[in-house]
């Protein structure tokens, strides 16, 4: 048995009882989204803003419920985590990213160098099986390390950090590259963060979005951004931008040196198919 079966049991348990009262329709709907196939992964770039290339997709989860449509992540992986099934449903998204990732690799020249953003859950990094499940996906579908990069949000990693930190420097000691997400939304102090094994912070898309324009909030905005920016320099690791929505962004952010941009500005996240066709398959300019 492994080591974190005795506290799967006990949310296996509490969710079978809540079931049992039928209380949450959706959550036994979600039991056998993975089984019926439901559950798809949208793929939305990352680009560098020194070249202007698509560097890396962040892999999305979406969930198409035969009657309410797609539900978006922030709906169900919550309550994926309060009932357990966030370790299988975290296994297919690292699995299905993988493997799309694999596939455009090997069959697109331009996507030859493709990495692939996988979110991990606060969950995932409890259950002391991910080092190995990371390991052997990757081994499966014939992927380098160094094209994966896991993000993780800052409140996972303050939890319990010293666990935490072990189960980075396994991955990192496999090559695997690790992202902290939503950076600045969280406490993680500056010891911490030199403790971690980092390759890049992203910063949340509250402060890009507070970049814009002449008011004194934007200010505030593009003084956090430079902030955050000045600190990863410190700490040795890059930095992407989230939520980029406009080109005053934009520009701003290539200004301050921020190295990658991810936002509405250069796309939703799309499908897989319309990925490849918009971003992967089209001629350099
Ligand atoms: P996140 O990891 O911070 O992902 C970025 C979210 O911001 C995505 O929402 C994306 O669609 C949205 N976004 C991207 N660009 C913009 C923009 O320019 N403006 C605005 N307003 N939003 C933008 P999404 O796909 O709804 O995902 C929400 C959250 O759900 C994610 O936040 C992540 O924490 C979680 N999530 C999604 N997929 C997975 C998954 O496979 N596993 C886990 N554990 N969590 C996931
Ligand atoms: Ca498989
Ligand atoms: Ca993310
Ligand atoms: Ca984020």
């Amino acid at each position: 048995a492994k080591a974190g079966g005795g506290t799967r049991c006990a949310v296996f348990d509490g969710s079978m009882h809540r079931a049992a009262m039928a209380r949450l329709g959706l959550e036994t709907d979600l039991r056998g989204a993975v089984a019926r196939e439901e559950l798809t992964l949208y793929f939305q770039p990352i680009v560098s803003l020194e070249t202007g290339n698509v560097v890396a997709a962040e892999a999305l989860a979406r969930w198409s419920h035969p009657i309410h449509g797609k539900v978006p992540p922030d709906k169900f992986i919550t309550l994926a985590e309060d009932t357990g099934l966030i370790g299988a449903l975290g296994t297919w998204v690292l699995d299905e990213a993988t493997r799309q990732l694999a596939e455009w690799r090997k069959d697109v020249p331009q996507a030859a160098r493709l990495e692939m953003n996988v979110n991990v859950s606060p969950w995932q990094l409890r259950d002391g099986e991910l080092v190995e499940t990371v390991a052997a996906t990757l081994g499966e579908h014939g992927v380098p390390a160094a094209a994966l990069k896991l993000e993780l949000t800052e409140s996972t990693l303050v939890e319990d950090a010293a666990r935490a930190a072990g189960v980075l420097r396994a991955l990192k000691k496999r090559d695997v590259q690790i992202y902290l997400d939503d950076f600045g939304t969280g406490y993680s102090s500056l010891s911490l963060l030199h403790r971690l094994p980092l390759d890049a912070l992203k910063i949340d898309r509250s402060f890009v979005g507070g970049m814009d324009g002449g008011t004194t909030g934007a200010v505030k905005g593009a003084e956090i951004v430079r902030t955050i920016l000045a600190l990863a320099r410190s700490l040795g690791v890059r930095v992407v931008a989230e939520g980029v929505e406009t080109h005053e962004q934009l520009a701003a952010l290539r200004a301050l040196g921020c190295d990658y941009a991810q936002g509405y500005l250069i796309s939703p996240p799309l499908p897989a198919d319309e990925f490849e066709t918009s971003f992967l398959r089209r001629e350099p300019p």
